[in-house]
């Protein structure tokens, strides 16, 4: 289908673009690497007066190491999150977990921030943020604030972007030398996630001595599976003890029923694919 006639802008600074979200109001959308919003206009499930394009804002790309965090704009691609040494030294589990997202075309042109902003509940680079403690800066017209990740994630496509605000960038705390896997189960390849678990961990002499883990599709946001972080510290990366402490993976989650799966099998699903994640991320 053909979208609904609309404006179009795409300024080169941030302050212009927020400008022109005032102006609007909430007749307005923000556009950035157009792979979910363009296929939202052409089923007209949208309808804005004004697309505002970020894509010229040059300040919003790249990726910095800034001490203890990496920065990532929220305007840099999810190919260039992949092939990033910065985020493969300090934050392995985005460059896991971005490896898994859909396909080359849209990695090249979706963004992390378009993603995150987005908040898919079954997109994958939301847990791996939560698991990670990211902090999202968000511009508006009165100035910037930070939000942790705990707090980004409102509802089902419904994050702490306000109307008239815009996600500049995202900082993730330095997880050097921990291990990490992105453990995504799907039908066929390419599939968004039917569930995901986003692993990462630090071992010492064979122990688990710090443990993070998110789930993706296990609720309206992406989760932090504190119970099994907690039972995992400690234990040595063995099968038997990983798979003892993954046992409570589901707990507190409520999961979609959909055609890939009733809510059920993604509460038997949890514990498996954390159990696989957390090996995998501890190199067992
Ligand atoms: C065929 C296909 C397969 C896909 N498979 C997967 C998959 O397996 N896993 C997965 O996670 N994703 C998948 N995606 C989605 C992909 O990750 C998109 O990149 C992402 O959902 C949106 O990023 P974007 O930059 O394209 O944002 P856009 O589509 O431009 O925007 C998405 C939403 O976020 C808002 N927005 C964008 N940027 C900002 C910002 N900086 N500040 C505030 N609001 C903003 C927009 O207004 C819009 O509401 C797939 C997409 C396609 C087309």
């Amino acid at each position: 289908m053909i979208p609904a006639q609309f404006d179009y802008v795409a300024p080169t600074t941030v302050e212009d673009a927020l400008a022109a979200l005032q102006e609007a109001g909430d007749d307005a959308k923000i556009l950035g690497g157009g792979q979910s919003l363009l296929p939202v206009l052409r089923m007209r499930l949208n309808a804005p007066a004004l697309v505002i394009d970020l894509g010229r804002i040059e300040s919003l790309r790249g990726i910095r190491d800034d001490g203890d965090a990496i920065v990532i704009g929220a305007m840099t691609t999810h190919s260039d999150v992949l092939t990033d040494p910065i985020v493969a030294e300090h934050a392995k589990l985005l460059t896991e977990a971005v490896s898994h997202l859909a396909d080359p075309q849209v990695r090249h042109r979706g963004t992390f921030g378009g993603a995150l902003a987005h908040a898919d509940p079954s997109g994958d680079m939301g847990a791996p943020a939560l698991a990670l403690d990211a902090t999202f800066v968000i511009a508006g017209t009165g100035g910037s604030r930070t939000v942790a990740a705990s707090e980004f994630f409102e509802d089902l496509f419904t994050t702490a972007v306000g109307e008239g605000e815009i996600l500049t960038e995202v900082r993730i705390p330095k997880h050097t030398g921990w291990g990490a896997h992105y453990e995504k189960f799907v039908r066929v390849a390419h599939q968004w996630p039917i569930v995901a678990v986003a692993a990462t961990v630090k071992v010492d002499g064979g122990k688990i001595s710090e443990a993070r883990v998110g789930l993706t599709n296990m609720g309206s946001t992406p989760l932090r599976a504190t119970s099994v972080e907690a039972a995992l510290v400690g234990q040595p990366a063995t099968d038997e003890a990983v798979r003892s402490a993954a046992a409570s993976a589901a707990e507190g989650t409520n999961p979609p029923s959909d055609v890939n799966g009733d809510s059920d099998y993604r509460r038997h699903l949890a514990p498996i694919l954390t159990r696989r994640a957390v090996l995998a991320a501890a190199g067992a």
